[in-house]
């Protein structure tokens, strides 16, 4: 029956659309007045009853006979599929204590790596079956490359080694609120037990926020003091190196160096290729090599920003129902401005040019062609208040790219000043849109 409704309804809608919504769906059952179904995530499941649920309704109908309504839910959090995998893994083992937040993502099957960062990874899953190995294990470099990753996927992987030991994944900005908040209620005391005695391994990311904090340092130290000398393992991501965590005590800075010490590197085109692929396969999308290999070559080293492309094309794909093709990849890094692609793409000239295209309407050939008519008029003004106010340029080069003279544009600037002193509410509405549609046009995230 299940099996039954899927079908009609496959039939019932275009391919593309059945491809971009539908194939996560799932019958889980079939009850006497209705259906239940799962799809991945709370996006899909919105979508498909706003846009879809004539048509899941009239294929119930046309696969059982009968009217029954329906319910889609989140295969993540439907309760039913949760509890069984709960049951079954502790048939296994008993579940780890789990102390803190880890995101489903980070884990060491998901983290895609070359030659750059296999000793790292080694490093990673060395410590997690034998915690203690390295200690402390500090690992830096810059931002979206994959820290809080694999840190993350050490927390998992040991509590799947060793279910009965506690560990405790933290971001130094967490352990401060608490520091904060155990202060005020009396309970500083609580809170050091909390991490000396009941952690086992404690993993803190984004160290480099304590920088300026001499307190919450000192209160981290005497933590780290106590665990490590417990020997317990201790790891600890950072944007820098110890050395240049500067304001650091030396005493601390040295303890962080007596374990190991690895920098993260930049993931290689061909490691981030398989990135590409990998973030499609999870979100069940087909992604042709042409189209990551495409996404690998013009996004730069930061993952944060290749997911950010990635999540926007399979977005404005469900949307508009379009393929997962190059045309869509360009446009998606277009409007992102992204890595070495904006580079190619439009200066910021241009880009003024496309931001009063956006608002008014007018080409830049219509800005430049001689022409008296208020709007058109208008237009060019902006343009010229634009380039002068936020591109910052001089008289002379607005006047050569107007083609205008001189007094042509001191004339035009003075006349957007004017207006805007007056506060005329249609200029000034103008000029602020302006501003934010370029800001948001030229930046790099
Ligand atoms: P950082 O902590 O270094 O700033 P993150 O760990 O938050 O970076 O990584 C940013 C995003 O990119 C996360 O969603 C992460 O899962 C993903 N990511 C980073 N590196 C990789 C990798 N090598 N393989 C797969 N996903 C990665
Ligand atoms: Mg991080």
């Amino acid at each position: 029956m299940s099996r039954k409704i899927l079908d009609v309804l496959r039939d019932s809608v275009p391919k593309k659309t059945w491809n971009n919504w539908f194939s996560s769906l799932e019958v889980k059952k079939v009850d006497h007045d209705r259906v239940e179904l799962t799809v991945d995530n709370l996006f899909i499941k919105d979508w498909l009853q706003t846009r879809f649920s004539r048509e899941i309704t009239n294929a119930i109908k046309a696969a059982t006979g009968r009217e029954l309504s329906f319910t889609i839910q989140d295969k993540n959090i439907s309760s039913e599929s949760k509890s069984e995998s709960v049951t079954q893994e502790s048939l296994v083992r008993k579940r780890p204590l789990q102390l803190s937040n880890l995101s489903e993502e980070c884990t060491f099957e998901n983290f895609q790596f070359g030659i750059e960062n296999r000793f790292l990874v080694e490093a990673a899953k060395e410590i997690s079956s034998n915690p203690g190995a390295y200690n402390p294990l500090f690992i830096y470099g810059g931002v979206g490359l994959g820290k809080t990753h694999i840190v993350q996927a050490i927390a998992r992987r040991t509590m799947d080694v060793h279910p009965e030991k506690r560990i405790i994944y933290i971001t130094s900005e967490q352990f401060l609120n608490e520091m904060v908040v155990s202060i005020n209620k009396n309970e500083v005391h609580r809170f050091r037990e909390e991490y000396r005695r009941k952690a086992d391994a404690l993993l803190i990311d984004d160290i480099q926020f304590l920088v300026g904090k001499k307190g919450v340092q000192n209160e981290f130290f005497h933590t780290f003091n106590h665990l490590h000398d417990a020997g317990k393992q201790l790891v600890i991501c950072s944007d820098r190196s110890p050395e240049e965590l500067e304001d650091f005590h030396e005493r601390y800075v040295s303890r962080f160096q007596m374990g190991l010490g690895i920098r993260i590197s930049e993931p290689s085109e061909e490691t981030r290729f398989r990135i590409a692929k990998g973030l499609a396969k999870r979100e069940n999308v087909e992604m042709s090599d042409e189209v990551a290999q495409f996404l690998a070559r013009n996004v730069d080293a930061n993952i944060r920003r290749l997911r950010g492309a990635i999540i926007k094309m399979i977005v404005q794909a469900r949307i508009y129902d379009q393929d997962y093709d190059l045309s869509l990849a360009t446009e998606v890094l277009q409007s992102m401005n992204v890595g070495s692609f904006s580079g190619q793409t439009k200066s910021p000239i241009e880009l003024l040019f496309s931001c009063i295209k956006e608002l008014t309407g007018f080409e830049k050939e219509e800005l430049l062609v001689s022409g008296r008519d208020a709007e058109r008029v208008r237009a060019r003004y902006m343009f010229v208040y634009g380039m002068k106010n936020i591109l910052g340029r001089s008289i002379n080069e607005i006047a050569s790219t107007i083609g205008r003279k001189h007094s042509t544009v001191i004339h035009a600037l003075k006349m957007i000043e004017k207006a805007l002193e007056q506060k005329d509410q249609t200029i000034t509405e103008s000029i602020n849109r302006l501003f934010n549609s370029l800001s948001s046009k030229s930046q790099a995230s």
